[in-house]
Order: structure tokens, then C-alpha cells, then sequence
């Protein structure tokens, strides 16, 4: 048969954490929390389901969770997204991120990724018949904008970004933003803002969302993640704004794709928002994870990247091997009892930086007994 996607296999990370599985390792490969969410969410989750919220949630999404996602972007990014029309409630972000690109590319365009790029946008913007234009990122892993612009053509039709970024833990900043939205005005092209780590934000820097510039709103689908904001991850429910011409579109393709979410986790998220705090309280929550892990990774010989946001930590390895990223991944778990994941697999054509990407979102315990193994390193 000929394949729609003939370069891809199964992803890096279900690969990593299968072989951490197979051996044991402490998992900080994939990310995801090994903690449970609140009490609180379960509660909801669990009164929803109770009375009787066990059909189809409308097309858009729970009203009530619509709202607390409009009304939680403009308490925190100044922009209001009226909840019937510009808000929609999807089957997490890697749904949301194949759909906003289905809806907004056409065979033939080309869409801009920054590379390191995140795995899901590659094969999502070949199967809309696109071609993907990988822009690199400098070595501080920051988007060279003069680059970006003078890369665009008459085909260049979507730009999609991360911020914080993952695998790199960097965040754009309003300078960024500015810059992002004087090309995009300037070149009538529509962005695709993924931002799914918006609450995990450290150091006091406010979180520039696509959303708080006017004219880049303007032209811009915005994805947000429950799973990660609310550490269930494995829920798979996510949201997404944008103007409601633009949004026309995404709901276009979403009824033919998963249709509706599943009803009972958004009646549940939707009680749960009442309290911001509940997602204000993550930079702290998070920064704390951070810090501990990098004070613990700096007795052992990896080189640390700076961690301005997300839950992962980029490390060099060259000090310790020659290995190639992949085949040091795989060592690391097999043998030291850690899975990591290569930074390559973020690349079109991967990219050898003797860099692989530790997730962070563990308890204190996984993380002491992840950096009692890499201390042995030393
Ligand atoms: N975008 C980025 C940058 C991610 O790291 C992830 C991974 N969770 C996703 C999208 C997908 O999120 P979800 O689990 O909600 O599909
Ligand atoms: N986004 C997560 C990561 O980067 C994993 C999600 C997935 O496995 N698709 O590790």
C-alpha cells in the first residue's frame, strides 16, 4: 500500500516509554505527570458524570467550559472571545493542532515550523498536502525573525508556533510577539499559536499569548491543553480560540473528525475553572519541580540549557558520550535506568546536538531517584 506518510513510524515518545517499561527506567521520556490532580477534579469529573452528562456535549463544546475559557483569556490575555462562536472544546491539542491545520491549508501551501518543531506538526501539514518549511532556531534555541521573514514566499500560507517551546523550554517574548505580527499582518498569513505550557511559566515572566496582540489575534488559532494545565493528560481535552470567521472554518472540519469532546471531563473542567487558582497557582507549582531537578542534574556532567518554561529540561552530553542522541537515549534507559528522549526526533532531518530533553513534571521522589542514577555518571 502506498503510505500517506511514508518517513514516519511510531512516535518518540510511546517508543521511549515502552523501552523505559521493558527496563524498568525511571520515565522522565514522555511527558506527562506521575502525580494525580486534584480531589476537586475528580469530584466534578465525577458529580458530571452522575447527573446524568453522559451524551453528546453541543458541537462547539459545554457551554459553561466555553466560557471559563473566554472568560479566563480575557482576565489574563485582555481579549474577549465571545464562548458561542469563537471558543471551541476539542480532543486535546495534537486534535486541535491537525484540525486548525486541515481548516486553514490548502494542497500546495507551504507552512512555517521552527525547528526543534514539536512531532505532531510534520505530519499534519503533509496530510493536508502542504509543505512543511523548517526555520531553524538559533543555538539559544530563540526564533530568528529577520530569517523567518526573508524565508516567506507568495506560497507561505500558515506559521505555526510554541511558546514556552517544546523540547526547548523557551519562551517568546513581547518583542517576539511584535515581530511575529508585523510579518504576518505585512504578508497576510495566518499563525497557528500552540500553547499548551501558557501556565508553566517561571522567573515572574508573564506568558505573551497570541492573543494579547490585536492584529496577530486577528489572524491566529490559539490551542490550550486541559491534560497538561490540569495534569491529566490522559483526559485528552483541549480548547482553542480564534476570530469567528477563522473559527467557522476549524468548526468545519472538527464535526467531521471527532464531531464533539466527550462530555462528561468538560461539565467536570467547567465546574473545576470556577477558581483560577486552580491554573494561577502552576508557575509556583512547577518553577519549584524545576529548581529542584536542575540543582540535582548540576551534580552530575550534563550541561544544563536554561529553563524559562514547560515541564522539560534540555541537557548536554557531550562531556559523557559520543553516542548519538538516539543511540544515548536508548543507553540511558537500558543501562543507567533514566529515559530521555533525543532531541533529533524534532527535526525533519534530525540534527545531532549531544542534547536530550528530561521531563520534570514527577514527584520529588522520581526525580531523587532519576538523579541518583545520572549522579553515578560522574
Ligand atoms: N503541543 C505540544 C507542544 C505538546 O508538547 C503537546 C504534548 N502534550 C501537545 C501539543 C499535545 O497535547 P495534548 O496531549 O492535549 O494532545
Ligand atoms: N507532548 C508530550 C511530549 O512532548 C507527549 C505527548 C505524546 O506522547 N504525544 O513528551
Amino acid at each position: 500500500m502506498k503510505s500517506r506518510l511514508p518517513n514516519v513510524g511510531t512516535t518518540i515518545f510511546t517508543v521511549m516509554s515502552a523501552l523505559a517499561r521493558e527496563h524498568g527506567a525511571v520515565n522522565l521520556g514522555q511527558g506527562f505527570p506521575d502525580f494525580d490532580p486534584d480531589d476537586a477534579l475528580l469530584d466534578a469529573v465525577n458529580a458530571a458524570m452522575r447527573s446524568g452528562h453522559n451524551q453528546y456535549a453541543p458541537l462547539n463544546g459545554w457551554p459553561g467550559l466555553c466560557q471559563a475559557v473566554s472568560d479566563k483569556v480575557d482576565a489574563l490575555y485582555g481579549r474577549r472571545y465571545e464562548a458561542e462562536t469563537e471558543v471551541m472544546i476539542t480532543a486535546g491539542a495534537t486534535q486541535a493542532i491537525m484540525t486548525a491545520v486541515l481548516a486553514l491549508v490548502h494542497p500546495g501551501d507551504d507552512v512555517m515550523v521552527m525547528e526543534p518543531v514539536y512531532d505532531s506538526y510534520i505530519p499534519s501539514i503533509l496530510l493536508a498536502g502542504a509543505r512543511p518549511v523548517g526555520i531553524p532556531m538559533t543555538r539559544q534555541y530563540r526564533i530568528d525573525w529577520d530569517r523567518v521573514a526573508d524565508s516567506i514566499t507568495p506560497k507561505t500560507r500558515v506559521l505555526m508556533i510554541n511558546s514556552p517551546h517544546n523540547p526547548s523550554g523557551m519562551i517568546l517574548r513581547d518583542a517576539d510577539m511584535r515581530a511575529l505580527q508585523e510579518i504576518v499582518v505585512r504578508h497576510d498569513l495566518l499563525v497557528i499559536s500552540d500553547e499548551v505550557y501558557e501556565h508553566m511559566i517561571f522567573d515572574g515572566e508573564p506568558h505573551k499569548s497570541a492573543s494579547c496582540y490585536p492584529a496577530l489575534a486577528e489572524r491566529s488559532i490559539v490551542v490550550s491543553s486541559f491534560g497538561k494545565t490540569f495534569h491529566v493528560t490522559g483526559w485528552k481535552v483541549g480548547s482553542v480560540v480564534a476570530p469567528k470567521a477563522i473559527m467557522a472554518e476549524f468548526r468545519k472540519v472538527h464535526q467531521f473528525n471527532v464531531f464533539v469532546t466527550n462530555s462528561v471531563m468538560q461539565v467536570g473542567l467547567a465546574a473545576y475553572m470556577q477558581s483560577p487558582q486552580r491554573y494561577l497557582g502552576l508557575p509556583t507549582f512547577y518553577q519549584r519541580k524545576r529548581d529542584f531537578f536542575r540543582e540535582g542534574l548540576s551534580r552530575t556532567p550534563f550541561k544544563l540549557y536554561p529553563c524559562e518554561g514547560t515541564f522539560f529540561q534540555l541537557v548536554d552530553y557531550s562531556a559523557l558520550s559520543d553516542k548519538t542522541e538516539v543511540e544515548f537515549s536508548q543507553w540511558l534507559t537500558r543501562e543507567i535506568g533514566v529515559a530521555a528522549i533525543p532531541l533529533s526526533s524534532f527535526y525533519q532531518n534530525p540534527v545531532e546536538n549531544k542534547t536530550v530533553r528530561f521531563c520534570f513534571a514527577k514527584k520529588e521522589d522520581t526525580l531523587s531517584r532519576a538523579i541518583d542514577r545520572l549522579a553515578r555518571l560522574g
